[in-house]
């Protein structure tokens, strides 16, 4: 990993200056990526983001998660894309103070998943649907429910690191 570069920023939280700085990190498989660490000091306001260094098309990228080995892709999203998993009813739209993400198709079931469980149990009454989402999301973070997972990404920067990833052309208009 090494630090390209370092730059000052405003924070969104209370004004105050501080700094910005971006790493490059290579990444087994994936390539290049950049990362983007900013930190203030005055609140502790903090902003991460990563994205691929090499900027594509706004694009949908999409796998069909069918065999358990696939659970393990690595997915590289970054702070603008959404996520959409249809067959959990999972859909993430970014907001301003989102975040991008390195992690495995895995955490980002076990993370809806909690969420989804937080939403169910502190909800009252319980949200109707809810024993059968969470058995849903736990089937397939098992992989016994096939799934499909859509990144949904203006800027061309995020992935998911599998032979069988599909990429769409995301019409803008
Ligand atoms: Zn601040």
């Amino acid at each position: 990993m090494r630090k390209i570069l370092e730059y000052e920023f405003k924070c969104p939280m209370c004004r105050s200056m501080s700094k910005c700085s971006e790493y490059i990190y290579n990444i087994p498989i994936v390539g290049e990526v950049i990362l983007t660490s900013c930190k203030c000091y005055e609140c502790g306001f903090k902003h991460i983001d990563v994205r691929l260094i090499e900027v594509g098309e706004p694009r949908k990228v999409l796998l069909k998660v069918t065999e358990l080995e696939d659970l393990n892709s690595i997915v590289i999203r970054s702070s603008t894309a959404s996520i959409v998993i249809p067959e959990l009813g999972v859909e993430v739209t970014p907001g301003p103070a989102s975040m991008g993400y390195i992690t495995t198709v895995e955490g980002i079931v076990l993370d809806a998943l909690d969420k989804t469980k937080f939403i169910c149990e502190s909800t009252h009454p319980t949200p109707s649907g809810c024993s059968q989402r969470i058995e849903l999301m736990e089937k397939a973070s098992r992989g016994e429910l096939p799934i499909t997972l859509i990144l949904i990404d203006p800027e061309g920067v995020s992935t998911i690191v599998n032979k069988k990833t599909v990429f769409e052309h995301l019409k803008t208009d």
